[in-house]
């Protein structure tokens, strides 16, 4: 459920007129509901209520400081996955003790940042990288949380480039290396190896890959008597974009809840899409209608710098028309809804049942809230879409869009060039 909905016609963010926020802000912009965004956070806290799991929503599906605010106000703790996630976090107010830090490739200087900002875990997926934190620990007098991202050779049915949890994936380690390491803890004086982690993939919309990989990891502790105090499962939960039919935040913990509630170790959630996705969408503005002899194309003012899922993984995101003429007998065309990027891949939507669109029309693009502005770039040197969130009725803007300027900070002519 989303606060996104039509009535009399026109769709509506909570209880405002899409079509009035739209006279304030220039399309594209993005648009939250602040109460989706709760809503999803608080079901999956009430399913999983039984063994008062740690929620971290995931930074990089929807890191707009407001965002993490709004989730942190309401408990939650942040999944980062870089230095600047973590410099999100503290804008944010987020609890250090809240925070756990993945990713394969984290710098030295970023670690040591976590370090000091004392986060719960780090979590490692390599030796050499358990090396590095061991050193900068030492040399920061700091005992540090470490919790090892296992890869449990999973293959949930998802896109290739959004499935983490494969043998031949890039993250975390294999059971065996993972096994080495809890034998060698000697080696790592000033860690405290607390903690076993997972995230298989994203877009997930059944429990059997999740609970294959939950049964997987405790059979391994289990076998090896590895004594840890924290499982962190990951992410990954699917959302509807189309005609998927995921499993409920409810149903999803009936199935894994009894397995966990037996193992007595503290629960970590990380997950993004399921709280963001569908708080979010992108309102566009038609610029103009093209028939060819092979297509009809409805070109908007939003395209894959704004929203590149639709591009790169062939993303299906529900596009509707803003307004909805009265006129209810109008015919629907097929239509390819496409940006204004110079690339053949950029479009939002091919062969889409639309009625007829006119300049200056608005569509919105449904199920936008993750991995939508996180994912946006300057490409075509196009300033970055405002993002606007309503509150108890009211609009707020949480990020401006971007001016000329903004595209050029940072750049400079040398001077053999003037
Ligand atoms: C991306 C990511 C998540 C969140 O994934 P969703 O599919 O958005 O839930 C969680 N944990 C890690 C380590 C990630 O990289």
């Amino acid at each position: 459920m989303h606060e996104f909905t039509f009535k009399d016609n026109e769709l509506y963010c909570e209880d405002i007129k899409i079509s009035t926020i739209a006279k304030k802000f220039p399309t594209p912009f993005y648009l939250y509901s602040y109460k989706t965004l709760i809503d999803h956070y608080r079901k999956l806290k009430t399913a999983f209520s039984a063994i008062s799991p740690l929620i971290c929503f995931s930074v990089k599906s929807n890191s707009n400081i407001a965002m993490l605010r709004a989730l942190v106000k309401n408990g939650a703790g942040l999944d980062i996955v870089s230095g600047g996630e973590l410099y999100r976090a503290r804008l944010a107010g987020a609890d250090p003790k809240k925070i756990v830090y993945a990713g394969v490739g984290k710098r030295p200087d970023e670690i040591m940042d976590a370090i000091k900002f004392g986060i719960l875990f780090f979590n490692v997926e390599s030796e050499e990288e358990l090396e590095t934190i061991q050193n900068i620990a030492a040399s920061l007098k700091k005992r540090v949380n470490i919790a090892i991202r296992i890869n449990p050779d999973v293959v949930p049915k998802t896109h290739s480039h959004i499935a983490t949890g494969k043998g031949d994936s890039k993250f975390g380690l294999d059971f065996e290396t993972v096994h080495k390491i809890f034998n060698s803890q000697w080696r790592y004086p000033d860690l405290k190896i607390r903690g076993v982690h997972i995230h298989i993939g994203s877009q997930i919309v059944d429990a059997d890959p999740f609970e294959e990989a939950i049964r997987k990891v405790l059979d391994f502790l289990k076998k090896y008597n590895i004594e840890v105090d924290h499982f962190n499962i990951g992410g990954g939960l699917g959302i509807i974009y189309s005609i998927e039919n995921p499993q409920t935040a409810k149903n999803f913990a009936k199935r894994i809840l009894p397995i966990l509630k037996k193992t007595r170790l503290k629960i970590i959630l990380e997950p993004g899409r399921f709280i963001s996705g569908n708080s979010g969408i992108l309102v566009t503005k038609v610029l103009y209608t093209k028939i060819t002899p092979r297509n009809t194309f409805v070109i908007v003012d939003g395209g894959m710098s704004e929203l590149i899922r639709p591009s790169l993984y062939t993303a299906y995101h529900k596009i509707v028309p803003v307004k909805v003429a009265q006129d209810s007998s109008q015919t629907c065309d097929k239509v390819d809804i496409v940006g204004p990027i110079c690339e053949s891949g950029d479009f939002l939507g091919k062969d889409r049942l639309l009625p007829m669109m006119h300049k200056g029309d608005l569509l919105a693009v449904m199920g936008a809230g993750a991995y939508g502005f996180a994912m946006s770039s300057n490409y075509n040197s196009r300033p970055r879409a405002a993002e606007v969130m309503v509150i108890n009725s009211k609009v707020h803007i949480i990020r401006r869009q971007e001016d000329y300027a903004d595209l050029v900070r940072g750049e400079s002519i040398p001077k053999e060039l003037k």
